[in-house]
């Protein structure tokens, strides 16, 4: 069986001091590779030598979270821009809106937001999506530059059937982690009717631990619990699961 974890923040301070051992008990359970989302300028050296240290397992995406954006965001966006031009990345992400935490910096989220699709757009890289408490707005914004080129993931999705299927309707996938395992999670209601081909896995670890370990560190080995729990209310195997998924990831990541 061969997963993947479309998102996790293994260079997070929380996992640096045992990763070599999350990596092997992630290999051991099967997730064969790592996607790491770019959070701001401070975090990125410990996410590229995470990558230098794993570089057939671990990939860098490169951009600005919306909780990073704040009154430096054009700085910010250009250090991403020049550090883009430089290499290949991933993808672009994670980006988008955040008006659970703060909006004082609303404007400017949807400017970096904006500028992180063009980018997707011009380099053909998949987009990765936070969005919280604003799914109706980050919705909008990929709507208005959807002309057919725009693919990605909404990560960490956790919303209802509606915003499900508008966000599967605009051709982009839904990223499910830890919360579908949660007892009264509605996810398993929301996505009862979303195909596996529009679904791929993530942890976003060192965040959001599925059960039974929720309140502790998430690490890429638990993606498992994630999988069999999907399994169960798709009413198929595990490892049918694990084959779809992780072709959808393939799919997304690999240069169109
Ligand atoms: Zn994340």
């Amino acid at each position: 069986m061969e997963l993947i974890d479309t998102h996790c923040h293994l260079y997070d301070p929380a996992l640096t001091e045992d990763i070599d051992e999350v990596i092997r008990r992630a290999l051991a359970a099967g997730v064969s590779r790592f996607y790491l989302p770019a959070i701001d300028r401070e975090s990125e050296s410990s996410m590229l030598g995470l990558e230098k240290r794993y570089p057939d397992i671990c990939f860098a995406m490169q951009g600005l979270h919306p909780c990073s954006v704040k009154a430096d965001v054009e700085e910010a966006l250009q250090h991403a821009e020049q550090s883009l031009a430089g290499r290949l990345f991933a993808a672009i992400g994670e980006t988008g809106l955040d008006f659970y935490w703060d909006r004082s910096f609303e404007k400017e989220q949807y400017r970096a937001f904006h500028r992180q699709i063009e980018w997707a757009l011009d380099l053909n890289l998949p987009i990765v999506i936070h969005s919280r408490e604003s799914i109706d707005q980050t919705i909008a914004v990929v709507r208005e530059h959807q002309k057919g080129n725009l693919r990605g993931i909404f990560h960490c999705f956790n919303n209802d059937e509606q915003s499900a299927k508008k966000i599967v309707g605009l051709g982009f996938y839904l990223g499910i982690g830890g919360t579908l395992t949660y007892k009264n999670s509605k996810l398993p209601e929301a996505i009862r009717e979303i195909g596996l081909e529009n679904i791929v896995l993530e942890t976003d670890a060192p965040y959001l631990p599925p059960m039974p370990f929720r309140g502790k560190r998430n690490e890429s080995s638990y993606l498992t619990y994630v999988a069999e729990k999907l399994a169960q209310i798709k009413g198929i195997s595990v490892e049918e699961i694990a084959h779809i998924t992780t072709a959808n990831a393939l799919k997304i990541f690999s240069k169109a």
